[in-house]
């Protein structure tokens, strides 16, 4: 497996102003690509950062010409389709607390089973709200009673569970609070 050591050692000749490299395991064979692929076009090539940012791949570099920069933007955009963890296809999604992070099923699961009952319902609420628009209580609480959870995917079901197995008023706060978050139209 290919670490990120290596990588630093492969093109330290490029990364001698480079401040941040830290780019995640899962996106290690994405980034050894990019930068085998950058240096052919930007021979003067110079990294500054390389970088997660909101479950993306972030390159910053003094590349000049089109076809570097369709070159990393063709990365930023297949690392928002892999795994960070372990390279595997993944999903870029809300993982708890508005953070962005793009993982496969299993490294999903594994990160939300970091999270409070609380903090996993009203992820299955925000998870509804971008499904369904909903504006109030009353109309989420209806659509809920309704819902039929076996078209839910394996990596929702504990989101799900979360919020079936809180008290009423509990629910309702949750609810509540994801409405005010919302931004207004
Ligand atoms: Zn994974």
């Amino acid at each position: 497996m290919l670490t990120i050591e290596q990588l630093e050692e492969k093109y330290n000749k490029y990364l001698i102003d480079c401040f941040d490299f830290s780019p995640p395991q899962g996106w290690l064979n994405i980034v050894d690509t990019l930068l085998y692929e950058l240096v052919i076009c930007e021979p003067k090539l110079s990294i500054s950062q390389v970088k997660e940012k909101f479950g993306q791949l972030r390159v910053h570099c003094n590349a000049q010409s089109q076809i570097a920069f369709g070159l990393i933007e063709a990365a930023e955009i297949e690392s928002n389709l892999t795994c960070q963890v372990c390279g595997e296809p993944g999903v870029n999604r809300n993982c708890g607390g508005g953070w962005y992070t793009t993982l496969c099923g299993k490294h999903f699961i594994e990160r939300i089973s970091k999270l409070n009952t609380k903090e996993k319902a009203k992820m299955f609420v925000e998870h509804i709200a971008n499904c369904i628009p909903f504006s109030s209580v009353n109309e989420f609480t209806c659509s809920f009673n309704n819902f039929d959870p076996s078209g839910m995917t394996h990596e929702c079901r504990p989101l799900y569970e979360s919020f079936r197995n809180l008290a009423c008023d509990n629910r309702q706060r949750i609810i509540k609070e994801v409405l005010e978050r919302r931004p207004k139209e």
